[in-house]
Formats: C-alpha cells, sequence, structure tokens
C-alpha cells in the first residue's frame, strides 16, 4: 500500500524516532537536509515546513526565497543505528528517519531549480511515449588515510588490487559494514568489490527506476562518507584523486522498458538490439559532448577522461571493448542494456540522468541512426583511423564541455533556464578560479627554465 502521512505518522511514533530529515539536493548534487524534531512531524509529513532557499546554491532567487519541501513518501526509511548515534551515557539520541523531498514554490508549483524535477520531467516525457527508463550504477571511490588531528590525504590503507581477496584489510571491513548498512536501508547489493587502485572500492546495487537510482545514489554517498568517518578514514568520489592511478568512474547502465518487457531488447535486431536502442544509443551519442559537463561537473573530472585507465576518451559505441563511451553487455532478454561510461561519481545524479534520458529520448524522436559500432581498441587507432570511423573525442576540460552544454539545445530544454543559467554561472566561475591559480606543475617545469 502506498504510504500516507497517517501511516507514516503511526510509523515514526511506533518506532520511536525523534528526527525527520526532509533531503534535497542542490544544482552541484550537494545533498542538503533540514532536520526537524518530533513536534514538527505532523507537518513536515503534509509538506508545511519551509526554508530559505536563498541560502541553497543555484537556489538564489530573492523574491522566491521562502521554499517547501514537499516529501516523497515512498522514499521514507529509518535509518539504521551508525555507532556514534549508539545510546551514550545512558542517554539515548533515538532514531533518525528521512524523506526525500521535491522542492516547491509556496504556490505549491514545482521549482524549475530542483534537479529532481528536472528528472521528473523527463521521465514525464518518456512516460508519455509508453517508455520507463531503468538505471544500475556502479559508483567507484577511494577510502583515505586522514592525519591524526582530521584532515584528509591521498595516502591509502592497502596495497591491493582488482578483485584481491586476501588477506583481509582495513577497507575490506569497511565495505562490508556500508554493504550491510546499505541492506538495512533496503538496498539490493549485487557486488562489492576491490577496484584496480589501492584504496579504491566498487558496491554496485540493483538497477531500478531511474529516480529511485538517482535517490540511492544521493544516499549510498552519504552512507559511504559515514560509515568511513566512523573508522577514521576519509572517503571520496572525487573521480582523479591520484594522478597515476585508475579513476573513479559511475558507470550508467540504462535501458527502456515498455509494457513490463525491455524494449532494446529484438533478437532479431542487429546485435540483438532493437530499433528503439539503436535510436536512444544515437541520440547518446549525437549528445555526448553536451552532456558531459553534467556527468563529468568538475575541473578534476577531465583528469579521469584520459587514455590508459578505462575511462572513456572516445565518442563511440562498441558491444565487445570497454575503450568505448558506451558498450553494450553481452547480456539479453531482459538485462540488455547500455553501459554509459563517462559519468563520475561526483555528478549530480538527478541531472546526469535527466540529461542521459532526454538525449535518449531525442534519438528516438529524430529516429537517428548510430555509426557502426566499433569492436576494436579505439586508444589503438590512429588519428586517421578514427577520423575515417567518425570517432569524436569527448571534451578534454571543463570549459570546453562548459561551452559544449550551452551549444546543446535539447539539453538546454531539459534543464530549463533558471538551472542551465546557474549550472553554467558556477562552472565558468569554476574554471576561472583553477585557471588563476598557480600550480605546482607550472613551477616544477618552468620556474628554474625560464
Ligand atoms: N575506474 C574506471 C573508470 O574510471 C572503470 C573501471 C571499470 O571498468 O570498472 O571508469
Ligand atoms: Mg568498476
Ligand atoms: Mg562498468
Amino acid at each position: 500500500p502506498r504510504p500516507t502521512p497517517e501511516s507514516l505518522l503511526a510509523q515514526l511514533q511506533e518506532s520511536d524516532v525523534k528526527f525527520l530529515r526532509l533531503q534535497f539536493t542542490d544544482i552541484l548534487g550537494n545533498t542538503k537536509n533540514v532536520e526537524v524534531p518530533k513536534s514538527q512531524f505532523q507537518k513536515a509529513l503534509n509538506g508545511d515546513v519551509t526554508f530559505d532557499g536563498s541560502a541553497v546554491e543555484g537556489f538564489t532567487r530573492v523574491e522566491e526565497s521562502d521554499m517547501l519541501l514537499s516529501p516523497d513518501l515512498s522514499t521514507f526509511l529509518i535509518y539504521p543505528l551508525f555507532s556514534r548515534d549508539a545510546p551514550q551515557d545512558g542517554h539515548d539520541r533515538g532514531r533518525v528517519a528521512r524523506l526525500i523531498c521535491n522542492v516547491t514554490l509556496p504556490d505549491g508549483s514545482p521549482f524549475e531549480g530542483d534537479p529532481r524535477y528536472v528528472l521528473q520531467r523527463q521521465i514525464e516525457r518518456a512516460r508519455a511515449l509508453g517508455f520507463e527508463m531503468f538505471v544500475g550504477t556502479e559508483p567507484e571511490f577511494f577510502l583515505f588515510e586522514r592525519t591524526p588531528d582530521g584532515r584528509g590525504t591521498t595516502v591509502t590503507h592497502d596495497k591491493a588490487g582488482y578483485f584481491d581477496l586476501a588477506p583481509i584489510d582495513k577497507g575490506e571491513r569497511i565495505r562490508r559494514e556500508i554493504a550491510n548498512k546499505l541492506v538495512d536501508m533496503g538496498f539490493e547489493i549485487e557486488a562489492s568489490h576491490h577496484e584496480v587502485a589501492p584504496g579504491q572500492h566498487e558496491i554496485d546495487f540493483r538497477y531500478a527506476p531511474a529516480l529511485e537510482t538517482a535517490d540511492r545514489i544521493a544516499t549510498f554517498k552519504f552512507v559511504v562518507k559515514r560509515v568511513a568517518m566512523e573508522h577514521g578514514l576519509l572517503a571520496s568520489f572525487l573521480p582523479k584523486p591520484i594522478a597515476d592511478v585508475h579513476g573513479s568512474g559511475m558507470h550508467c547502465h540504462v535501458s527502456l522498458f515498455k509494457g513490463g518487457k525491455n524494449a532494446f531488447d529484438d533478437p532479431d535486431g542487429e546485435h540483438g538490439l532493437s530499433q528503439t536502442a539503436h535510436h536512444f544509443i544515437a541520440g547518446l551519442l549525437a549528445h555526448a559532448e553536451g552532456m558531459t559537463a553534467i556527468t563529468n561537473p568538475l575541473v578534476n573530472s577531465y583528469k579521469r577522461l584520459v587514455p590508459g585507465y578505462e575511462a572513456p576518451v572516445n565518442i563511440a559505441w562498441s558491444t565487445s571493448n570497454r575503450s568505448a563511451l558506451i558498450r553494450i553487455p553481452a547480456k539479453r532478454g531482459n538485462s540488455t542494456r547500455a553501459e554509459l561510461r563517462s559519468p563520475d561519481p561526483s555528478c549530480n545524479p538527478y541531472l546526469a540522468l535527466a540529461v542521459t534520458l532526454a538525449a535518449g529520448l531525442d534519438g528516438l524522436a529524430q529516429k537517428l541512426e548510430p555509426a557502426p559500432a566499433i569492436q576494436r581498441n579505439i586508444f589503438k587507432m590512429t588519428v586517421r583511423e578514427k577520423r575515417h570511423h567518425r570517432v569524436k573525442e569527448l571534451p578534454g576540460d571543463l570549459r570546453e564541455a562548459v561551452n559544449e552544454l550551452q551549444k546543446d539545445e535539447v539539453l538546454a530544454a531539459a534543464l530549463g533556464e533558471h538551472l542551465l543559467d546557474h549550472f553554467i554561472e558556477a562552472k565558468t566561475a569554476e574554471w576561472r578560479e583553477y585557471s588563476q591559480t598557480i600550480h605546482q606543475w607550472e613551477l616544477d617545469k618552468y620556474l628554474d627554465l625560464i
């Protein structure tokens, strides 16, 4: 049965919950929350809690600074106890629950700058065509040591590599604890393993409709950081914290379903893929340059998108190799899907999935056909071969990516004017700050020489 404000209020009381967190995400992808005590539960469940939007990055519109948090009741959950919440000195601080919210204006209409709403709009567009997008993600992250006074470092606590097993290290114990916490919060964990680089990990959870997956990514990051902190480590989703080892990606496996059936699957189609799949993939390829600022939003993101570390550089698709932007995993039937390999875990999950869906839907609307799939390792192709196969490259830095996004009218429409303007303003400022900084590299390279 769908939860109602009454049923949730009863559950909050039964479980002796003392605080309720109303959670939302700002334009840059930071999770925010307003915590309310028991006395405000009824009000919160009814969507009557206001907050000052002008204090939130990208929400600033003075005339609309009073905003409402309108909870999605299906996202209700009671947090498991984290060790810091355990009763101390006989004092029980009580349980905490959360609801993910949409941000609305005082008259109840949706706020254009709310990333969750941007994704919901694309989901509605797909629904009008009879489609639902499912997404499974593979978020990667590093566990780093902290200094005795608590500051983060990039020193890893292990020397293990991909799928390494023994000896059980600190990272593995923490990873298990993260997985257990997530299970307590209703996640179905499919795999959890050590990644290629020392200190690097991946935890995969089951695919779900796009909105649910975006909500889960936000929850996932919070749990990973929290558990690591309790063990005195720093969990970082920075895409490329260490120059000469693998970076952290967040591959997104996407598929469309129609009437309960996977709409990408067609045993008679080329590569076992339907016409719908071909159009969708063509849409992703056509908008790949514009999407990148959203899927890879940091200056640092572009240090991951370089050859040699299993991260994509080339705009192409493949059914067999991992050097392409889009890979089609071997499974067909209801598991038929496209793996988009560019997103990194610093992205705003709502916006990343919104532009993915918008790009794919544009491919469908325009009946775009993708260039032939490339089955060779693209990193080994010469410039001429790449040109021959019409393989372009992803933007090389944040500035280029922002320019590409500005040129892409389909994505601009999907994001909406308010959100796009704030995003571009924030990213342009970030780029300017970066390029005006004198980096150690420049001094090492030029100071003596010039
Ligand atoms: N860490 C790689 C990346 O940056 C991906 C490795 C993998 O295939 O899991 O995307
Ligand atoms: Mg991985
Ligand atoms: Mg993958």
